[in-house]
């Protein structure tokens, strides 16, 4: 059969005034270290009403950097949601640091905020909530459990930048210690791979500066200077430098974020007026705290074609729809069950994901590509 169309589930745009502002720094004197990253920071830093960012070469490393400057270490627990990419909890096993998984709610596919508190232990040290598809977890009242239990936030918000919790953009760390995003080119803006932390704590900024640049430091020394070329080592970081190449796109990208996003608002409008009430799948709303950035859009087969979901999504995939699913369950992943997690921990996490599939949503789906996938996912929905 011919395929006409083939959309994807998530696209990047890139666009010439992108490329020209990557050509320009490849023909300057810097390509990485120079003075791009700290632009870039300073802007994706205003854009979200915090005080530091600190880029990163993607949003793992990210997470890793923002679980370290915290101070999550051997023997640690975290809480996060199993709904999300295996990214959030490795970065944990990399510091020694124990993962818990905490359900999730079944409207959503969100961490059900009033489930966090029973997998607190004396040993819990961050609460770490995924803001799934771009819809953002209650962190107002994700933050009264963790003050009353003397646990921090950091939020993976790989989804999220630009949605908005209480009229305000996530990334400014009111409920948090930290907030991190990536920009893999399925997310909202780009820098090929890439990622950032953000942060109000200059302690914490410090630390990740340092971080991704070996634990090395060229101020703050223990010892005497010998010299200009001086610089120490204070702990065991990594090279995780995003290269000035990247951080000129990340800019230019970042001028078009406001747009991006509105277009994915409207996107999900004529989706939700198209799929209101149907009788093959749910969809997920907005609550009334959350402006959601849509960096997906999830259908929820109901119950009676459940079990029809392997044909379903491949019919979808036949008729030129790039569909994917997310997530498995962290802890069902193969690696995760070696290291003892069991089947059924969150069982709603595992019901949703037998019922979700993501349809394609990205700013540069026209009109016609909506209708399009309006048009064949009730083709393939009917013929079950
Ligand atoms: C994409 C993603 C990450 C990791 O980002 P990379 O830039 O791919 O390393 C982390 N958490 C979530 C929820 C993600 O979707």
């Amino acid at each position: 059969m011919v395929i006409i169309k083939f959309l994807p589930y998530g696209k990047q745009d890139i666009g010439r005034n992108d490329i020209e502002d990557v050509v320009t720094i490849l023909k300057s004197d810097f390509i990485t270290q120079g003075p791009k990253i700290e632009e870039f920071e300073k802007k994706l830093a205003e854009y979200c009403g915090s005080k530091y960012a600190v880029t990163f070469n993607s949003g793992t490393s990210a997470l890793h950097g923002a679980y370290f400057a915290f101070g999550l270490g051997n023997d640690d627990e975290l809480i996060t949601s199993p709904n999300t990419f295996v990214a959030t909890s490795n970065a944990a096993l990399y510091l020694n640091a124990y993962p818990m998984f905490s359900d999730v709610e079944k409207e959503t596919g969100n961490l059900d905020v009033s489930k966090v508190k029973d997998r607190i232990t004396d040993k819990t040290k961050l609460l770490v909530p995924v803001h799934y598809g771009g819809n953002p977890v209650d962190l107002k009242e994700l933050s009264e459990i963790a003050e009353d239990n003397d646990v921090k936030i950091i939020e993976d918000a790989a989804h999220a930048i630009s949605a908005k919790y209480n009229g305000e953009k996530i990334g400014n760390s009111r409920y948090s210690e930290m907030t991190i995003f990536s920009f893999h080119p399925v997310k909202h803006i780009t820098t090929g791979e890439g990622g950032a932390v953000l942060t109000d704590n200059s302690d914490y900024y410090e630390k990740l500066l340092m971080f991704r640049s070996h634990g090395i430091t060229k101020n703050n020394f223990h010892n005497q200077p010998h010299g200009d070329w001086y610089y120490e080592m204070h702990f065991l970081g990594y090279n995780y430098r995003m290269t000035d190449i990247q951080a000129a796109l990340g800019l230019s990208q970042l001028k078009k974020l406001n747009k991006y996003v509105e277009r994915r608002r409207k996107i999900a409008e004529i989706y939700k007026t198209a799929f209101e009430n149907n009788s093959f799948f749910e969809i997920i709303h907005e609550k009334k705290c959350c402006s959601s950035s849509y960096h997906l859009f999830p259908i929820l087969i109901k119950d009676e074609f459940k079990n029809k979901k392997r044909e379903i999504f491949l019919k979808l995939r036949e008729e030129g729809l790039g569909v994917q699913v997310h997530y498995i369950p962290v802890y069902l992943q193969p690696y995760y069950q070696k290291l003892g997690y069991k089947e059924n921990l969150c069982p709603i996490a595992e019901e949703f994901y037998h019922k979700e599939i993501s349809i394609p949503m990205y700013p540069t789906l026209n009109d016609e590509d909506i209708e399009y996938v309006i048009s064949k996912i009730f083709k393939v929905f009917e013929s079950f």
